[in-house]
């Protein structure tokens, strides 16, 4: 998902609207924003579809105030519905509260049984609303103390953003699982799940949020504090690999250049002689060109993707996935007829796509096939909000590279190391993994687990 905010901007609505529609990659399913101009009543719109498909200018009129919060989402099966769309909005005994993530909270449905029990009522299945219900519940000390107390209970990955009347807060898991940075645009200050929003509204990239942190806005302006110590750094990798766009910036490294850094490397790892180099678009086109850069084997545009279709793998039934490839990707004839081609992809996760596009090259003409892909073999499912599919489902968890090589139907097939994606990446040495999650790579995850149940609610 993604999620962006707005806190002192006169045109807090539609500048969210932009803002979205610059995250909308993250998330097709639904969009929706909050806005409030002191506290007193939310504004809220939010639909099924695209951000351009949800908000009209009427919408966006109607949404008074400066400051909004808003959401674009993806789920996993069964919750893809209006009721689940965010922000989740409520009145409750301390007056408005809506809130926005992105991630998921691993511990959700332990604690809404708990508060199910205490006689809580639920109104949607999304995992967010138990942080809703534990602000409210909270016997602590004030709304500040409240909020901090429901954001050390939850366990996960996430970025919330939450409004509780006149006030915004902000915060980000104590291992910084999923992205959230900030920037300034006059005196107001924008939130947002990649930089690339940013750049859309001309606003003025100031950092990324911590760890831990939470900051607080309300009539006084800000206050950075924070609801728990960092743990171990541990930023998502498919965030590099695969997620973000590639024009954001993620710990201020570069997304285009690294994902050309993980093709140079793979070149170095896994060189083969060929005619062409391919990336499948778009993800992979960056990692292509590093991959022929490294190599002197030519960059082309061997396939094209007609840009009126969504996102793949971001459908629900595996049908559908399956008709989605064939409307979205063509190849070019002239451009891979009687040549050996090297395919580009960022990652293999059923092996669908990977097989049909095979095919797609080899029915254009390819006289041979080669895959590249700029990551290692996906096999353990994501527990923090990134879409994966059971174990069983992932090729990579119950196939070898080479059984891999022969269901996708290629001449030759690689994978990054870890190794070199961590290497191509280029966080800091010396944090422990190089301060990323590569928990579906490695089974390595930074929070503890509950295997086989990757409950996503986002
Ligand atoms: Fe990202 Fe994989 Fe970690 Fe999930 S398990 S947060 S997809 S690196
Ligand atoms: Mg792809």
């Amino acid at each position: 998902c993604g999620v962006f905010g707005v806190f002192g901007h006169p045109e807090a609505s539609a500048l969210s609207f932009f803002g979205l529609h610059a995250l909308q990659h993250r998330g097709e399913e639904s969009a929706g924003v909050c806005t409030t101009v002191d506290g007193s009543e939310f504004f809220v719109h939010k639909g099924m579809g695209l951000v351009k498909e949800v908000f009209t200018n009427e919408r966006i009129e109607y949404l008074k105030g400066t400051t909004a919060i808003g959401h674009v989402r993806y789920s996993t099966s069964g919750a893809s519905k209006l009721e689940n769309a965010q922000p989740l909005v409520f009145k409750y005994r301390g007056g408005n509260i809506a809130i926005c993530t992105n991630g998921n909270i691993t511990n959700a449905d332990e604690i809404r049984a708990e508060l199910e029990e205490e006689g809580s009522i639920f109104q949607t299945t999304s995992d967010t609303e138990v942080v809703i219900h534990l602000i409210s519940r909270s016997k602590a000390n004030g709304l500040v103390m409240a909020v901090k107390e429901a954001l050390r209970r939850v366990v996960g990955g996430f970025a919330f953003l939450i409004m509780v009347n006149d006030r915004l807060f902000v915060a980000r898991d104590p291992h910084g699982l999923r992205p959230l940075a900030m920037a300034k645009l006059g005196d107001a200050y924008l939130f947002a799940s990649e930089t690339c929003a940013f750049e859309t509204v001309g606003a003025e990239f100031i950092r990324d949020i911590e760890p831990g942190e939470l900051l607080i806005f309300d009539s006084d302006g800000l206050k950075e504090d924070r609801f728990a110590e960092m743990e171990r750094r541990a930023l998502c990798a498919m965030e590099y690999i695969y997620f973000s766009r590639p024009d954001s910036d993620l710990d201020n490294i570069n997304l285009h250049s690294s994902r050309k850094r993980m093709g140079q490397q793979l070149a170095m790892e896994a060189f083969v002689d060929a005619d062409v180099v391919t990336g499948v678009p778009d993800s992979s086109i960056s990692a292509a060109i590093g991959f022929a850069e490294q190599t002197g084997i030519p960059y082309e545009l061997g396939m094209i993707k007609n840009r009126y279709t969504g996102r793949t793998f971001i459908q629900p039934s595996q049908e559908l996935r399956e008709r989605g490839v064939k409307m979205k990707l063509s190849a070019v004839r002239k451009v891979v007829e009687g040549k050996r081609v090297v395919m580009i992809d960022d990652s293999i996760v059923r092996g669908t796509t990977s097989l049909r596009i095979v095919n797609m090259l080899r029915e254009a003409g390819a006289a041979e096939v080669h895959v590249r892909i700029s990551s290692p073999p996906y096999m353990n499912p994501c527990f923090y909000g990134i879409d994966t599919p059971s174990r069983k489902e992932l090729i990579a968890s119950t196939k070898s590279v080479e059984e891999i090589r022969r269901s996708i139907n290629a001449d030759s097939l690689h994978f990054l190391s870890k190794d070199g994606l961590l290497e191509a990446i280029g966080r800091p040495v010396g944090e422990y993994n190089r301060g990323m999650c590569t928990g579906c790579f490695d089974n390595d995850y930074p929070t503890p687990v509950n295997d086989e149940d990757p409950s996503c609610g986002c």
